[in-house]
């Protein structure tokens, strides 16, 4: 028919242009670097890329909090209780098993054996993050005091340095003074008072907080709320009239953003390549942990995650991933999966026709608690740094990684390099020098990309799956539904 002709047309023509945007990207990007731009030029040259993170930005906060509450307010409570239950699970396995990837990966290539390559960095006195406070941030974030402030800023533990004085009395037996030896003058002179001050140091941790929006309380937020005005009945008819409706109108801003997003993409890719440092440079040991980590995200992404689509749905993994190639460009040109986020969603309905109610439920989910690419990476790293560093880690080590890279890879926020910050959680676990990380930095912005499209694919893939094995509760919604339109 026409329309599906036109639909056809439309989104082959979308994905078309991403490609050709990348490709022309590099090219002008390749072209560029002999000319040795300054930073400055090269900051006014990737603006039209800028602008395009800055528009999918925009629109990321509204739709996280209308398509969940919409989402969760149209299932009945049971309904939402098994998906999220669905969503959590296929979230903890497909993490662990890229975790184990990248464990394996970096265990067989070794890429830091032989001795270090790069000069040890003194360590510059920071007080590294326990892994404890990190944890307690992670569950203090889903609770913001605040709201408004949770849109632009998330808790985050720091530590001062208290230094305490305290006067302590002493009492002294002036037999003890006196060793004992005349002792008979002990019988009226029996105690000493003495005053001593005494100083005590310790590093506590204080509130502090750290600019980005808290995703993940707006997130738990939001998905209660939707879950209390999906059981007010008619009461609350109104508010899930508002939030959809919120919802539309914002998926209608992403249609017409998406228009923008190739010229966005090239010039990000393009101002990348220009500014990155020589290839060259990154011989050596960065240049197998590059390999390990490359190789690890595309052993999950292309073969781990597809099987285990195809082994629950029984339907080809690789259309369903045809279907998303915009979206997984543009997490490659962002490096954000919050800002890819509007892409992915328009991807998945549009495209692969999943269920809006699961798409607005595990979706926004998924972008920020589920990194199966920033996981693999994490454990990558931290087990790299043990190897520059000589350190032998056992089997009991190891096992921390994997906890702790799953944990931090929930933590990371969906913005470019968060990574890279909670990889600090990591190291300290198993006690590693948290300044080596300035070892890898050099790739990281390279790696960042690749991981953040794995962690994209994997949401949509989980949407996917989780949409498959909830059809039951998700028809039975529209019998009573239908049912429910006929008794009116
Ligand atoms: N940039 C990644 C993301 O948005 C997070 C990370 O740094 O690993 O998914």
């Amino acid at each position: 028919t026409r329309d599906s002709a036109k639909a056809f047309l439309r989104r082959n023509l979308f994905v078309l242009f991403t490609i050709g945007a990348v490709a022309l990207g590099i090219i002008l990007g390749f072209a560029l670097r002999p000319h040795n731009l300054s930073l400055r030029e090269i900051k006014y040259f990737a603006f039209p890329g800028e602008l395009l993170m800055r528009m999918l930005q925009m629109l990321v906060l509204p739709l996280i909090v209308s398509s969940l509450v919409t989402g969760i307010s149209s299932l009945d409570s049971k309904a939402s209780g098994k998906m999220g239950a669905r969503a959590v699970v296929y979230y903890m396995v497909t993490t662990l098993i890229a975790v184990f990837i990248g464990i394996v990966m970096v265990v067989i290539i070794r890429p830091g054996r032989g001795s270090r390559d790069s000069p040890v960095v003194t360590s510059k006195n920071i007080e590294p993050v326990q892994a404890t406070d990190a944890f307690l941030d992670l569950i203090r974030n889903m609770f913001p005091p605040n709201l408004v402030e949770a849109c632009f800023k998330q808790y985050k533990t720091v530590y001062k340095k208290i230094v305490r004085t305290r006067n302590v009395t002493v009492s002294l037996n002036f037999t003890d003074l006196l060793n004992g030896t005349e002792s008979h003058l002990s019988v009226n002179l029996s105690k000493v008072l003495h005053t001593v001050q005494e100083t005590t140091e310790e590093t506590v941790p204080v509130s502090g907080s750290s600019n980005g929006v808290n995703a993940l309380g707006l997130v738990v937020f939001s998905m209660c709320f939707g879950l209390v005005i999906g059981n007010m009945k008619q009461q609350g008819q109104a508010l899930r009239d508002f939030f959809d409706c919120l919802n539309e109108a914002i998926m209608r801003l992403v249609a017409i953003i998406i228009w923008y997003a190739p010229v966005g993409i090239m010039f990000l890719i393009a101002g990348k390549i220009v500014e990155m440092k020589d290839l060259a440079e990154v011989g050596g040991q960065l240049g197998m942990y590059t390999m390990s980590v490359i190789v690890g995200l595309l052993i999950h992404g292309l073969f781990v995650l597809p099987l285990l689509y195809f082994l629950v749905t029984r339907k080809n993994p690789y259309s369903f991933i045809s279907g998303l190639l915009q979206a997984l460009i543009t997490a490659l040109g962002t490096s954000s999966s919050s800002a890819t986020l509007p892409i992915t969603f328009r991807c998945l309905e549009e495209n692969n026709h999943v269920d809006k109610r699961v798409t607005r439920f595990v979706l926004p989910v998924g972008a920020t608690i589920n990194m199966d690419g920033t996981a693999l990476y994490e454990a990558v790293a931290a087990i790299f740094i043990a190897q520059v560093n000589d350190v032998d880690l056992n089997f009991g080590q190891i096992l921390t990684i994997s906890i702790t890279a799953t944990a931090a890879s929930i933590g990371a926020a969906g913005i470019p390099q968060a990574g890279l910050v909670t990889m600090v959680i990591v190291l300290t676990s198993v006690g590693l020098p948290t300044e080596d990380i300035t070892l890898i930095i050099a790739v990281d912005w390279f790696l960042d990309r690749l991981r953040t499209t794995t962690n994209v694919l994997g949401d949509s893939l989980g949407a996917g799956i989780v949409e498959h094995l909830s059809r039951s509760e998700l028809q039975n919604q529209d019998a009573e539904l239908g049912d429910s339109v006929i008794e009116e």
